[in-house]
């Protein structure tokens, strides 16, 4: 259930992330039992250990003697070693909280926002943001993590719509983050939260997992080998726009029948009230059952995990729907986990995600360009921007 390393020089900023998750998941943990867990030598994992305790983000324990020899010492993440900020931005407002570097949340803050345009939603980010570092003035700040729903600048999908960011196309995401905080950004979609589920969440016990995202609009993510799948452009598991009812309810992308005109906050607030809860669960079951089964059959996950905003009772209805299953790759008689199960993570799982993004992005370079390659390299590249609205 481990990340693997890898042994090349090269791969050094993937391997320093994947050792400091790796004891932050199971610590506290000996550095051969890190080696043994990502498949790295004892001297990789020691000289990424020293660099990393040599900069305050890790402690060593040393125990108690046991026969002859020294014990090992084992290495836990050093809580106040950094801090880092994530926020979540959707059509109802801005959440934002301040973590540890072990991601327990020490500091939070929200904002109300209907659909706030990226001026509006920036002024609010730089305020919530400085309150925040405040919590802890002589912290070490890694930076800043931002949890924005997708599809990211798709020409044919940017439409204005009750789950969508209105006026947020072609906006440079990561450099507006920046500048309203001072402070290193990233940005992702789902992936950050499905991030948050595996390190903080139910995710933390499966490698190969499917995140769903019941919001105010419908989305998930695949988790494969302890990574979030972006796609090559940041928008993959975008099930929300997968048509599910043929000649159905007209979509704000121009699509008919979107499985998220049915399953998502949104529908649901717009029906739930005339018919009740019970019957809004037992209208969209065979929906989302339909989904399931597809999402089986693409990904072959070990289980899909479902996560969403407030309405936990309501995601524990819709999971307690979804059986009996149709058939599925996932229909195996050797199966432990269940087919789909609720998060143990919660929304704060999702904010923890954004954060985490920034300190995996401070600490391993490498990995936070991987997770945001596309946008970064528009935003630096004129002519890739050019090149990408004429196509
Ligand atoms: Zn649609």
């Amino acid at each position: 259930m481990a990340l693997r390393g890898t042994n090349q020089e090269f791969g050094r900023p993937y391997n320093r992330r994947i050792v400091l998750e790796t004891i932050r998941l199971h610590g506290p943990v000996t550095r051969a039992d890190i080696a043994d867990r990502v498949g790295l030598t004892i001297q990789t994992v020691s000289n990424i250990v020293r660099e990393l305790e040599e900069r305050g983000f890790l402690v060593a324990h040393r125990g108690a003697p046991k026969g002859r020899g020294s014990p090992a010492e084992s290495l836990t993440v050093n809580p106040d070693g950094g801090y880092a900020v994530g926020i979540d931005i959707t059509p109802i407002g801005l959440e934002a909280v301040l973590t540890n570097l072990t991601g327990a949340i020490v500091g939070r803050e929200r904002r109300d926002l209907d659909h706030a345009d990226p001026d509006t939603a920036f002024d609010a980010i730089e305020t919530l943001v400085a309150k925040l570092v405040g919590v802890r003035p002589d912290g070490r700040m890694l930076g800043v993590g931002m949890a924005i729903p997708g599809p990211f600048d798709v020409e044919s999908m940017s439409f204005v719509g009750p789950t969508t960011m209105e006026g947020w196309t072609g906006v440079p995401l990561r450099r507006r983050l920046k500048e309203a905080t001072g402070l290193p950004s990233f940005i992702e979609g789902i992936a950050a939260s499905a991030h948050g589920e595996r390190l903080f969440g139910a995710g933390r016990d499966f490698r190969d997992f499917y995140y769903l995202y019941f919001g105010v609009g419908f989305g998930g993510c695949m988790v494969h080998d302890g990574m979030p799948l972006r796609g090559a452009f940041g928008n993959a598991g975008e099930i929300g726009h997968m048509p599910v009812v043929p000649d159905g309810d007209l979509c704000p992308c121009g699509n008919r029948g979107c499985l998220e005109r049915y399953v998502s906050i949104e529908a649901y607030e717009r029906r739930a009230p005339d018919i009740g809860d019970d019957a809004w669960v037992a209208e969209v079951t065979p929906l989302l059952r339909s989904a399931i089964v597809t999402i089986e059959n693409l990904f072959d996950p070990e289980t899909i995990i479902l996560n969403g905003l407030g309405h936990r009772s309501l995601l524990q209805k819709l999971i307690a729907a979804t059986g009996p299953f149709a058939n599925s790759v996932s229909a195996r008689t050797d199966r432990t986990a269940p087919r789909i199960l609720l998060s143990d993570g919660g929304y704060d799982a999702v904010l923890r995600g954004a954060a985490a993004l920034a300190v995996s992005g401070a600490l391993s370079p490498r990995f936070g360009v991987m997770f945001a390659e596309r946008r970064q390299r528009s935003e630096r590249d004129p002519i890739m921007l050019d090149a990408g609205r004429a196509a």
